[in-house]
């Protein structure tokens, strides 16, 4: 037996692994066929909508654009800017550290349990060097076993809802995917919670999966969208289905992947990459867009348009 193919696969599937079973498998002539000119059409239509700006940019500074960057500004761009100003947080390293015990539960022999999965991932990513070692380093007791605690419930979520991943269903977990348009100047980004499957020729076979902690929101439709334009511009064959897994409530909220999502990716990236260079090189004020994550906004206290959502929601 290999790693992936865990000696408890012959278990029967509880009804959570069944509807995964259910949801990832296709017949041969259900995998939709994808034109071989596709790749080569979305890259046009997005280069020929972004060379003016591309324009004004330089290789070595390339923009970059990437699920976070566009969900930023497709919401609050004056929260998304504040954001970007990255620091680990207690909520940023615990999904780190669950993404990574995920990744190491798909390729460890036999059975783990959740703790040592959690564990061994901590002790990974506190070695690996970095900002997130030095902060793992330095927090607090209460810190890290709060980390600990959280982490270990969702990745026993994800062992009990996910059947075991065999190697036959080629799962791939966080993998980067990367394109590059106008001559380097504009960088399209992303990196993939879990991928199964593969495209055969030009017939679409792979599903990408995000994996959440969360309840749904209609901008993760919008995430998975862009990583579906992003692997078919690299690859050449869309994926067949894109995925976002909630955690919490065992459910997945698939989109299946057709020229029209794509070209509505293209759209979507367009607007969000302009944005970015205007907010970025443009000198341009962020708007500001209130909604249910003004709540937890670092500038609630000096924002009108958030307090009075804020007001608002709490009558
Ligand atoms: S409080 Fe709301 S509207 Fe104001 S900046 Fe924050 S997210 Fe935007």
């Amino acid at each position: 037996m290999s790693a992936g193919e865990r000696s408890f696969h012959e278990v029967p599937y509880n009804p959570a692994q069944q509807a995964i079973v259910e949801l990832l498998g296709a017949r041969a002539e259900d995998r939709p066929e994808f034109d071989p000119g596709l790749s080569t059409r979305l890259q046009v239509m997005l280069e020929a909508e972004l060379w003016p700006l591309a324009e004004q940019l330089d290789r070595d500074d390339a923009l970059w654009v990437t699920k976070h960057e566009l969900s930023g500004v497709h919401g609050c761009e004056a929260r998304h800017l504040v954001d970007d100003a990255f620091a680990w947080s207690p909520p940023l390293a615990r999904g780190t550290v669950v993404h990574k015990a995920i990744e190491l539960s798909v390729h460890w022999r036999g059975e783990p349990t959740p703790l040592e999965l959690v564990d061994e991932a901590t002790a990974r990513l506190e070695d690996g060097g970095g900002s997130l070692a030095d902060w793992l380093r330095t927090a607090s007791d209460v810190e890290r076993a709060d980390l600990r605690s959280v982490a270990n419930d969702h990745v026993a979520k994800f062992l009990e809802c996910f059947p075991p991943l065999l190697r036959a269903w080629v799962p791939v977990t966080e993998s980067r995917v990367r394109v590059e348009l106008c001559d380097g100047r504009i960088v399209l980004g992303g990196k993939i919670d879990l991928s199964l499957g593969k495209a055969r020729g030009t017939r679409a076979g792979k599903v990408l999966l995000d994996l959440k902690t969360g309840r749904f929101a209609p901008s993760h439709v919008d995430d998975l969208r862009y990583y579906a334009l992003v692997e078919t511009i690299r690859l050449g064959t869309p994926p067949r289905l894109v995925a976002s897994y909630y955690l919490d409530e065992a459910r997945a909220h698939p989109e299946v992947v057709n020229e029209a999502v794509l070209d509505a990716a293209v759209a979507r990236t367009v607007d969000g990459a302009r944005r970015l260079f205007a907010l970025r090189h443009g000198g341009a004020e962020p708007s500001r867009r209130p909604g249910p994550a003004c709540r937890w906004c670092p500038l609630l206290d000096e924002c009108e348009q958030g307090q009075a959502h804020h007001r608002d929601d709490a009558d």
